[in-house]
Order: C-alpha cells, then structure tokens, then sequence
C-alpha cells in the first residue's frame, strides 16, 4: 500500500499463497483491512485493484471512515448484475449507485468495471480514455474531485441510473464572459426554457444584455450567472 501524495510504501503484506480454506474474497478483504488497519477513520480514500475490491469491502470500509475506488470483477457478490449484461457501445458508461457505493460499467476497448464510495448519487460522465491506465487515473482523478464538492451533501439512498455520454465540453462555464448592451432587445436564453407550470408556457423576457463571448441575450444577475455556472440549463 502506497500513499499517492509521495508514492511511498505505508504498508505491505508478502503474499505466501492462498490457504486452502480461504476463499479469494476472504484473502483479498483481509489483505486490505490488515494494512489499512492504521489508518482507518481518517477520510483516506483508497484505490485498489480488481483483487481487492468488492461490494462488501466497499461498504464497510465506507462505515470505517474510508473511500474505496477500484476496477472490480463482475462475480463478485453484492456487484449489480443488471450491470453486467448490458451492451454498450464504445465509450458508452453506465451508473449504478445504492447505499453510497456507484458501480461503474464503461466501454473502451473493452468492457471496464468500477466500484466507488466516493461518489454521490448524482450522475458523472467519464471521459474517453485511450488506455486502460489512463482511464483508471482519470477516473481517479474526477472521482476525487466530485468528493471534494460533493462531500458536504451525502447520498441518500436511492437507486439512479442513467446512460453516459462521451464528455462534450460546455465554452459557457469556462473563462471570462462579460455582460454588456446591445441596445437590440431579445428573449433571454434562460427564460425561454423556463415552463410555467400551470399555462405551459414559456416565459419570454426580452433583455439588451448579451455576453459578448456567448453571443446569447441573457437578462442581467440571476440569468447571466445560471448561463455561465449550470450545465442544465
Ligand atoms: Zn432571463
Ligand atoms: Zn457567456
């Protein structure tokens, strides 16, 4: 076991065969609980292999005070089987999440399979990676940035899924984008996908004001900042 900030070895345990009445489960969960022992109840989030990981070490660790992101084998007991038969197409991935724990199925090259506790409930896309390595360490890497933002508002336990797509980044959320008049008014970008409810309709604010990056009239304050920070709207 390594820690990622300075790729030392914290802790290591020789592998001298499998005993006869271990099941492999039994070994690898044993393995990770053993050299993570110390350093329980500390938030460390955990990354292991698909020896190691599993539905169940997933969960307790989770009650530990420890997060664990892995590739996982699909027999592993408590893995969502729905998961498992489905054919995706490339760069296609697909969430399950229940209990704190997302599984993963994403399509490269090949079928790739992850478990995580560091994730909520809300929907994530993975980004399209040549290789497998790659792929782990991008998945490493936007796994602990949404735990750092999303941390603060824990998952609830309800089941979500949905099919995810291949990233398309959104130019709005990015860099400066400055208001100012272009003395033609418009509908407002915001308000126009806002339905009201009870008429159905939707709402048409005309506005002067214009990003001049985005070229879209937006009315000033709440609308030019939703445009610019949320990527549903
Ligand atoms: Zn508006
Ligand atoms: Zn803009």
């Amino acid at each position: 076991m390594a820690d990622s900030r300075n790729a030392y070895l914290c802790n290591f345990q020789i592998y001298t065969g499998k005993h006869e009445n271990t099941m492999e489960l039994g070994l690898s969960y044993r393995a990770v609980y053993d050299l993570t022992q110390p350093y329980l109840n500390n938030g460390y989030k955990l990354y292991t292999d698909n020896f190691y990981t599993s539905p169940k070490l997933a969960k307790d660790l989770l009650v530990d005070g420890t997060y664990l992101t892995g590739t996982v084998r699909t027999n592993r007991k408590g893995f969502p089987k729905d998961l498992v038969g489905e054919k995706l197409d490339k760069n296609v991935s697909v969430f399950l999440h229940c209990d704190g724990i997302t599984a993963v199925h994403w399509k490269d090259k090949r079928d790739v399979f992850c478990l995580s506790s560091l994730h909520g409930n809300e929907r994530e896309t993975v980004k399209r990676q040549m290789t497998q390595k790659k792929f782990r360490l991008q998945l490493a890497y936007s796994l602990t940035e949404a735990e750092i933002s999303k941390r603060a508002n824990p998952p609830d336990d309800a089941v979500l899924r949905g099919p995810g797509r291949p990233p398309t980044p959104i130019p709005r959320l990015h860099g400066k984008h400055f208001a100012y008049n272009s003395h033609i008014r418009h509908r407002c970008r915001v308000c126009a996908k806002q339905k009201n409810p009870v008429t159905g309709k939707y709402k048409d604010t005309k506005t002067v004001t214009q990003c001049d990056k985005c070229g879209v009239h937006l009315c000033i304050g709440d609308c030019f900042e939703l445009w610019h920070t949320n990527a549903n709207v």
